[in-house]
């Protein structure tokens, strides 16, 4: 595990960077599943809004860190409502956290292979894209809905690997999720490093697992 972040960086030949809470604000999210999606949920089905997330909770507790639980067609068909245009209602909250933005711009001028690895379904990869042009820092996008499973899985390092060829030695791996860097870290992905400050809405945590940083800017020294 890496003690220096900055040194992490210097050291990788393959930076991976997670998109939700690592590069965009967790705040949109959180916002659209705990707030935004409940309340639709319960003017459609006509009951109150503690209810509606008393019942959302559940349904997503069920599915945490699988696959459908990332897929918007899923909730969309489980909730009875389009998730989708949900999402694209409320395009305007979608932001980079603080100073990520700046962080792609410099890193993108280094000798580093540099790949988006997202558990984000591709629709909202898609409005996500069209609001910050996030992908287009990157030499390599992989979704796990492309590779067929969550992050949280060790399938979906197998199937990165064949598909990128990475060496795992030379390779860092930044996410706010730490059920996602156990499972790089069981691979055996070298270098972690785990954001604490996902959501700008909230205050920063950490996990005495990993090696934190509040947010990828930090890794700029
Ligand atoms: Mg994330």
């Amino acid at each position: 595990m890496p003690k220096n972040p900055a040194k992490a960086l210097r050291d990788c030949k393959t930076l991976m960077l997670d998109m939700d809470g690592t590069l965009l604000d967790l705040a949109y999210d959180n916002y659209m599943w705990l707030e935004h999606i409940p309340a639709e949920f319960a003017r459609q089905n006509e009951v109150s809004e503690a209810t509606a997330r008393e019942r959302l909770k559940a349904k997503f507790r069920s599915m945490e860190g699988k696959l459908s639980w990332y897929c918007l067609d899923h909730w969309s068909e489980e909730l009875d409502l389009d998730i989708a245009a949900l999402h694209r209602d409320e395009n305007n909250r979608i932001g980079f956290l603080p100073g990520a933005r700046r962080f792609l711009e410099t890193v993108v001028g280094h000798d580093l292979r540099l790949l988006l690895v997202t558990n984000s379904h591709q629709e909202t990869l898609t409005i996500k894209t069209e609001v910050t042009g996030v992908t287009d820092f990157f030499h390599g996008i992989y979704t796990s809905h492309d590779l067929g499973h969550a992050k949280e899985d060790q399938s979906f390092w197998h199937a990165l690997q064949e598909a990128e060829g990475f060496d795992t030695e030379t390779t860092l791996f930044v996410d706010d999720n730490v059920a996602v860097l156990e499972s790089a870290k069981e691979f055996g992905v070298g270098m972690l490093l785990h954001i604490t400050r996902p959501d700008t809405r909230w205050p920063a945590r950490e996990d005495e697992r990993f090696t934190a940083i509040e947010g990828v800017v930090d890794l700029l020294g």
